[in-house]
């Protein structure tokens, strides 16, 4: 029934020697037992301790080592940022200095003797840097180059024509990059500008067309200091590069814009869109002539220079801003499809002016009545008032030293009669049109009356008499 390990029942009762003895072995063995667990545990703890103190031992060692790598890095970093600081500080310094002047300084001509002094001080002009190279290109200033060459100027300040004493010119239009160079059309960089100085404008042009195309005109600029020096070539006439000598094209019709067909001119006229095709196109109508006379007092308030009066020392002749405006877009594609020799020889002309041509008339038949004299005067010049040159809206313009029917039968006739629609002008007083028109036969003269109308009435094939009786009433 005895097992060992367990404990005899109590009360205990006198014990054998023998189990005195087993009992004195129990008791050993237990004592063994919880000295070795205890000191199995005193083991695990000091395991325990040095575990621990080995893992904050690492611990330490890592962050030393980060600490020191970090230093090490932090002064890596500083090396590396003072190099590349220096580095922009010194290329800073030099772009300052050796690339980008911050004034440009142009002369342009002067007189100097072999030794290089100065005779005739030069037209000097200073720009600031952004104004003088945009986007790296030069500018050069083309009023002053004109200037020095004695180049005539012409146009309006936004499309201003130079030419050269030889006739060759050339025509640049304000915030455009098309010059036209003897009726040739040449791209620029970058956009001609106009700039004001001291109360005038004054045009700027890329140096490139002078370097590339103009002759005669010796261009040498420093990048470093801003100097910019423009010379007369002694040796060489002014004069172009293009001379225009291209066959005539003729002009092709496409698409619609709006009431009229778009049309493509070979010439960029579309600062003059508006004014060939007038947005209220019935503006410019009005019938002029015996039946319809303009008042004596009826002066146009809206008068402007036709830049293409023939330069022969007459008054510049004018016209009401849109068809001067017209004309003048007339003329740029004109001379673009290589028609160069016809000019305005008249344009406005005020009620007494055509009175006193009226006079003069009648003063030539002394032995007729005033009234025989009036009517004859009528066969040849209009009667005041009914003079269509009095509204400021057409032109006599040829290539004769007065004007003929002969004109008829040249070529540059041929041209205008078959584009002057596109501008917004008709042939105003046709060969087969004298009965309906009361005037005879007068190939030099032209209406503006807009796009619209002018091209109807060019495919009509009809008088503005007839056209306005049928359409206008
Ligand atoms: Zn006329």
């Amino acid at each position: 029934m005895n097992q060992p390990n367990q404990r005899p029942p109590c009360p205990r009762s006198v014990l054998t020697p023998e189990q005195e003895r087993r009992r004195a072995e129990w008791a050993a063995e237990a004592e063994r037992k919880k000295a070795a667990v205890a000191a199995r545990r005193r083991a695990e703890a000091q395991q325990a301790r040095r575990a621990e103190a080995e893992k904050k031992r690492r611990r330490a060692e890592a962050w030393r080592l980060f600490c020191n790598r970090f230093v090490i890095y932090l002064i890596m970093l500083a090396l590396v940022l003072a190099v590349s600081g220096l580095i922009f500080l010194i290329s800073l310094h030099h772009t300052e200095k050796e690339t980008l002047p911050h004034q440009y300084a142009y002369s342009v001509g002067g007189v100097y003797d072999e030794q290089g002094k100065v005779i005739e001080a030069p037209v000097t002009i200073t720009l600031p840097q952004q104004d003088a190279l945009r986007d790296g290109i030069l500018y050069l200033p083309m009023s002053a180059i004109a200037d020095l060459a004695e180049m005539t100027v012409t146009g309006t300040p936004d499309v201003l024509k130079f030419t050269a004493e030889s006739g060759e010119y050339v025509r640049f239009t304000a915030e455009s990059n098309r010059a036209e160079v003897n009726g040739d059309i040449v791209l620029l960089d970058a956009p001609a500008v106009l700039r004001e100085e001291g109360g005038t404008e004054t045009l700027w042009i890329p140096a490139e067309f002078i370097v590339t195309w103009m002759q005669g005109v010796a261009v040498e600029s420093n990048g470093e200091t801003g100097e910019v020096t423009i010379r007369l070539d002694e040796d060489v006439e002014i004069s172009f590069l293009l001379k225009g000598s291209h066959p005539l094209e003729t002009i092709d019709e496409r698409g619609e814009f709006g009431d009229t067909p778009a049309i493509a001119f070979k010439a960029d006229l579309s600062a003059y869109e508006e004014y060939m095709n007038p947005s209220d196109r019935d503006a410019y109508i009005a019938l002029i002539n015996v039946d319809n006379k303009l008042a004596a007092d009826y002066i146009p308030d809206d008068l402007m220079n036709v830049v293409d009066t023939r330069k022969d020392g007459r008054n510049t002749q004018q016209l009401r801003e849109y068809a001067a405006k017209a004309l003048e877009a007339f003329f740029i594609e004109m001379r673009a499809c290589g028609i160069t020799d016809v000019s305005v020889t008249s344009a406005y002309r005020s009620y007494s002016y055509q009175t006193q041509l009226f006079e003069q008339r009648v003063d030539m038949y002394p032995s007729l009545s005033r009234e025989q004299a009036e009517a004859k005067a009528a066969t040849v010049v209009t009667w005041p008032g009914a003079s269509e040159h009095q509204s400021g809206l057409c032109v006599d313009m040829h290539n004769l030293s007065a004007a003929d029917i002969s004109f008829a039968n040249t070529a540059s006739f041929a041209w205008i009669a078959e584009n002057a629609h596109k501008f917004g002008f008709i042939l105003r007083y046709p060969e087969d049109k004298v009965e309906e028109t009361g005037i005879s036969y007068e190939p030099w003269h032209y209406r503006y009356v807009g796009r619209y109308h002018a091209t109807r009435i060019y495919n009509l094939g009809i008088s503005l008499e007839e056209y306005v009786a049928q359409y206008m009433q």
